[in-house]
Parts: C-alpha cells; structure tokens; sequence
C-alpha cells in the first residue's frame, strides 16, 4: 500500500500529527493508499524552508531558473502514462482525459520556462536628461498555493510553474481527495533538480492547513481554486492581512445554440462540455440555451447521443464517463436534481444515481438533462459539479446574452452561429473570463490567461502571461547618469 508523507525543505517528512487518512478510488471503492494528515506547526516549518529557500533562489538568473523547468517537462513527458494511471485511480476521470490533463502540466512547463527568457520590464523615455526610466518585475515571495482534485495536475502546473521561474518559493496544499498525484508532482521537481525548500507540499485539511497558509504571516500571496464560499473566506482573511490573492472559485457555464448553428457540432460541443470529467469542472457546460427554433431538434439530438455514453471506471478505454469523486458529492448531486424535478423543470433523460451491481463500489451519476428550465431556476442557478445540464430556450441572441449573464459567475460560455455578426456581439457582451465560438465551455489552452469575472474570481489569472502578474511585483527604477 502506497503511504505518502509531507515534503517539505528538501525532506519527505512525516506529520507533526503522526496521522493519515486513507486514498480511495471513486470508481471501485479500493483503498489505493494513505497520506498525512498535517498540523499548523507543519506548515510554519514549511514556510520557514520556503522563506530561506527563496533568498538565494530570487538571485539566480530566471534563465538558469528556467533550466529546472525544462527538466520538469521533460520527466513529466517521460512518465506519461503512469501519471495519467494514477490520476484516473484517484480521482477517477477517464484515462483520455487524464492523458491530456498530464500534457496540460507538460506544454504549461515548456511554456513558463520559456518565460523565464522574457519576463519582460518596461523602458520608457524619461522627463529629465541623462536619465533611464525602467521598471523590473520581481517576485513577490513565499506563495501559498490550495488547488482543487479535478484537475489534480494541470491546475498545479499553472500555478507553481510560474510562481518558481518568477523566483517565488512554494508551499502547496493539495486537495485531500488527490494526494498521489500531488506527491508525484512533487518528485518530477525532486527529481528535475530543483534546490531543496522552494517547493514544499503539505497535506491535509483546508480548515487546517488551508487556514494555516492563509493566515501565516511569512505567506505572501495566496492562489486559490476551489469553491465560492471558501474563496469568499480567504478572501476575506487575506484582504484584513494586506495579503495579494489570486481566486478561481468555479462557474455556471452556458453554450447558446442558435437557430442557424450548425446542430450536430453543438451537440458535440454540448456533449463533451458537459459530461466530460462528468461535469466536474469548473469551465462544465451546465446550461444550455437555446432558440426555440431548434429546440426540439437539439433534444432529439442530444438524447440520441447520451445514449450511447458508457458510464463506468475510467481505467478502461470504452468509458465515456467515470464516476464522481465521493459519495458526498454523488448525494449533493442528487439533490440539485430533486430540487429542479420541485422547481418544475422537466427531465429529458438521467436522474438517477447508478446503483446496479456493475455500480455498487463506485459513485456514479447518470448523465443528466433537464428540459423547459427557466432561468432563475435552483439548477440554472447554481454550480452542481456533476454530469447535469439545463436546457434554457429562448427567442433570440439578445435574450440569450441576458440569460448567459443572469448569474452571479463568470467563468465561460459559448455560442454555435454561423453569423459572423453575432459571433461578435457575443464576444463582447458575454460577461465572462473566456468565450468560446462553435466550441463547447471547456478545454482552455495554457498559453491564455485562464480566469473569470463576477463570483468566479477576483481578476487575477492563472495560466497565461497573466499568471507572472500574479507572482511578480513591479519595481521602477530610476537611473541618473
Ligand atoms: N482545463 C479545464 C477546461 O478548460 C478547466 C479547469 C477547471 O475546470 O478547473 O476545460
């Protein structure tokens, strides 16, 4: 049995608490392993090594920095397919996608070590004579880092990454729900050479060692992707400490099919957005808006297609979609469910958690459409994390535009047109971070800044050029000669 302690300045060192709790696979039940579980204490001694670490680590050239980045994203390619085999056990997205998510990591560490031969200032013509006027960016510090388990990698990889080339130390505390693969991102860095203290990983409880972070004084900024309300509470913590915060906190996507779109592309779209990774993700379609024109044959469509998905365990290349993470979630799903079957929405297909023998170990929800939903519906609403959508009809673009915006997120939304004068008017007028054109809500690219407005964040991005913004301050300079 697999047994993963914290590491923290250099060291794989067990908790303070002497404790650990088990890792289970979602798709059968098996208990893979276990992990500490960390005390404040942990943390202090990790921030401590960060704080020393990043000392000398801020004076290497960022170039030099980049080297270990390099390395990174050579393991990383090099162990593949076991880091894919290890995030589909835990976590249970199917094996394709954990493939691709394990490539996210790889392009975002050529990326950012390409960065560290820009990490681009400003000259800009002085006032006075005989004067340089220049700013350089500098690195904020010691960055505390939560992320979530859906994507236990690649939303790891765009924060760290940049975090370190811009000559920041680390103190990672990974979701409970995913610690190997944490743990075996942590040794690609072991491994790729990086010195010891400016990547620490210390496991367990958000109100533990999340807490922890947050409030540590040594911590200098805070990146964070997770839920509203535990956003909300960093948020606030961090704001009353004068500490910078960078903050996903999820979404409430819609795709807009309208009367002239291409009807078998939105489905495709429509399909993979909302019921890859079973829907949890932060960027899932989870409503569908859609002109009444098509309505009709949208559905037919749709449910011809949900159909043929296999649900089951990941681990095998036939699957469509995996379980969800954990039975909490499974029952929170179910929930959202019954309350729109109360609301009034009608079912178009799914509804029912799977819990036939093939089923029984593992949490599996059926995927899910709700017909005829309005749009101030409970389910159009809020953020369920599972393999539900809504569909949302309306009368024309305009409405469309209203109803994408009419929620308190603003992560990502879509629209399948052929009418290039709409496709416009819907990239300026949907208020969100990213907008997608003939494509469903999900699969961003990590050479764009990746983020949303409203309830989903505060601006700042991860991802992207935008991420070295996160981690780096300005310093302007003045040169009389
Ligand atoms: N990589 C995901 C996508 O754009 C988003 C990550 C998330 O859901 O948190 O599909």
């Amino acid at each position: 049995m697999k047994h993963y302690d914290n590491y923290i300045d250099g060291v794989w060192t067990q908790s303070e608490t002497g404790h650990n709790v088990q890792n289970i696979n979602p798709a059968t039940g098996e208990i893979l392993g276990e992990v500490a579980v960390s005390s404040a204490h942990d943390v202090d001694r990790a921030v401590k090594a960060a704080k020393r670490a990043q000392k000398s680590w801020r004076l290497v050239p960022a170039p030099e920095r980049a080297e270990v980045l390099y390395e990174v994203a050579r393991i990383l390619k090099e162990k593949k397919e076991d880091l894919a085999q290890i995030l589909t056990s835990e976590m249970g997205k199917v094996i394709a996608e954990a493939r691709g998510e394990v490539q996210e990591a790889i392009d975002m560490a050529y990326y950012m070590a390409g960065e560290g031969r820009r990490l681009f200032g400003e000259t800009v013509p002085s006032e006075l004579r005989d004067k340089f006027a220049m700013s350089v960016r500098v690195p904020v510090g010691v960055a505390g880092l939560i992320t979530p388990w859906n994507f236990p990698i690649a939303i790891a990889s765009w924060k760290s990454l940049p975090a370190l080339v811009a000559g920041n130390a680390v103190v990672w505390k990974p979701a409970s729900e995913t610690p190997f693969m944490a743990a075996e991102f942590m040794k690609v860095y072991e491994e790729a050479g990086l010195p010891k203290g400016l990547m620490n990983v210390v496991f367990g409880s958000g109100s533990v060692v999340g807490n922890a972070l947050v409030e540590h004084p040594d911590v200098d900024i805070i990146s964070f992707t997770g839920s509203n309300e535990v956003g909300r509470a960093i948020n606030g913590k961090a704001g009353r400490l004068l500490k910078r915060t960078s903050l996903e906190m999820g979404g409430k996507n819609a795709v807009t099919v309208l009367e002239d779109a291409d009807l078998d592309l939105a489905v495709d779209g429509i399909i993979w957005s909302a019921f890859g990774t079973a829907g949890q993700r932060c960027t899932a379609c989870s409503r569908i808006i859609v002109h009444e024109a098509v309505k009709e044959e949208l559905e037919h469509k749709l449910l011809e297609r949900v159909q043929s998905l296999k649900v089951g365990n990941g681990a095998d290349e036939r699957i469509d979609v995996g379980p969800v993470i954990n039975k909490g979630s499974l029952d929170r799903i179910h929930e959202y469910v019954q309350t729109g079957i109360g609301e009034g929405a009608k079912l178009l297909c799914g509804g029912s958690i799977l819990n036939e023998e093939d089923f029984a170990k593992g949490h599996y929800y059926e995927p899910t459409i709700f017909t005829d939903v309005s749009p101030h519906m409970t389910i159009a609403q809020k953020e369920i994390f599972g393999p539900v959508t809504s569909i949302i009809p309306v009368k024309s673009l305009e409405e469309a535009i209203d109803v994408n915006n009419s929620v308190e997120f603003g992560l990502s939304s879509s629209v399948f047109t052929k009418d290039v004068n709409r496709v416009f008017k819907a990239m300026r007028d949907f208020d969100t971070g990213i907008v997608y054109i003939n494509a469903g809500t999900t699969g961003a690219e990590i050479h764009l800044p990746f983020g949303g407005t409203k309830g989903t964040g505060n601006g700042h991005r991860d991802s992207g050029v935008a991420a070295l913004d996160v981690y780096t301050e300005w310093k302007s300079v003045y040169v009389d000669f």
